[in-house]
């Protein structure tokens, strides 16, 4: 059973919503110590307002209360599954990419996902005095992979890739393959390939906190681009995506949500749906929030590239009737790389 545990919050003052922006200044030099300690903050903040908004908005999980103003208020604004103690932690990365610390809360092990740079991970684990046991990627590009190396060095950190893409993963130890079941402290970690923007692509699935990290290949409201796979594949990759309960949080690896639901309201205007939830994207975008993590039953109702039988889109972008839902996701993939 999920349930909302009561918690004290401290809400930020309105100037200082107004004044937190995502992702991190670009500005923000690696390592600067005149930068780090406001860009916690910054994070903290968002955090916080982050966990309010879930909080009233969303059938979820535990949010479970550490009142402090100080550096606990992030695991505060932790994501969290009371039946599998399991935290998940969102980073923001380089301009839009996400990192996610799990976090074991029985045995204190902690993993990264995707962690395209090692300094803003280093930070969030000092932030709670924690060391790092694993690092897992969903696939190859530098943006996924780029703190691999020196969190590696620093922690003694296992890195955990795909075994068809072992020779693109810096710093590979575990090699795991479809369907493979791995272990992260006591969770179940189902491996689920799914290419087509990586040959090698896979996401982890933790079928006890019902949650699934999808790297590049499902974001909110659109698909990884076709780099290395054909729109088939990236069909049948999302189709297993869908075969998961509709209410598995998805945790993907970019913050594109406001710019593609600018091309789904594009292709399919009528969907009452998608017209709601790019409103709360627009919301939260404005005030500096994440859109991510989202959820399966939306992105269902939402996601062009989930919806390749909808006759408004087909419509849209003139796809015959007769086309197959591969073609169609193929012309909606070439509609949105020209958007
Ligand atoms: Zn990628």
């Amino acid at each position: 059973m999920q349930m909302i545990s009561s918690c004290r919050v401290l809400l930020p003052s309105a100037s200082a919503m107004a004044a937190s922006s995502f992702p991190r200044s670009a500005t923000a030099g690696k390592g600067s110590l005149g930068v780090w300690p406001g860009m916690a903050q910054l994070s903290i903040r968002k955090n916080l307002v982050y966990g309010l908004m879930r909080l009233f908005s969303m059938p979820f999980k535990t949010l479970r209360g550490v009142s402090s103003r100080t550096l606990g208020v992030s695991r505060f604004c932790s994501i969290n599954n009371m039946s599998s103690t399991l935290q998940i932690e969102l980073i923001p990365c380089l301009r839009d990419n996400y990192a996610y610390l799990i976090h074991d809360t029985d045995t204190g092990t902690v993993g990264v996902v995707d962690p395209s740079e090692a300094v803003p991970v280093i930070d969030a684990l000092d932030r709670n005095n924690r060391n790092l046991t694993y690092i897992l990627n969903t696939h190859h590009h530098y943006d996924h992979t780029g703190g691999n190396m020196e969190l590696k060095e620093r922690y003694g950190a296992k890195v955990i890739g795909s075994g068809v893409d072992q020779d693109r993963i810096p710093g590979i130890d575990i090699a795991l393959n479809d369907g493979d079941n791995w272990k992260f402290a006591s969770h179940e970690v189902l491996i689920m390939d799914t290419p087509g923007h990586t040959r090698g692509h896979i996401s982890f699935y933790f079928p006890g906190s019902k949650s699934i990290f999808t790297g590049d290949t499902l974001f909110s409201l659109s698909c990884g681009k076709l780099f290395e796979g054909t729109p088939a594949e990236m069909l049948s990759s999302l189709r297993k995506i869908m075969s998961l309960p509709d209410d598995t949080t998805i945790y993907c690896g970019h913050e594109y949500t406001q710019s593609n639901s600018k091309f789904a309201l594009s292709i399919e205007p009528g969907n009452k749906e998608l017209q709601s939830y790019a409103a709360e994207v627009n919301h939260l975008r404005d005030k500096g929030m994440p859109t991510i993590p989202t959820t399966l039953g939306k992105e269902k109702l939402c996601n062009p590239f989930l919806r390749t039988s909808s006759m408004e889109i087909r419509r849209s972008l003139k796809i015959p009737p007769a086309a197959n839902d591969a073609e169609a996701l193929g012309i909606i993939r070439q509609a949105k790389d020209n958007f």
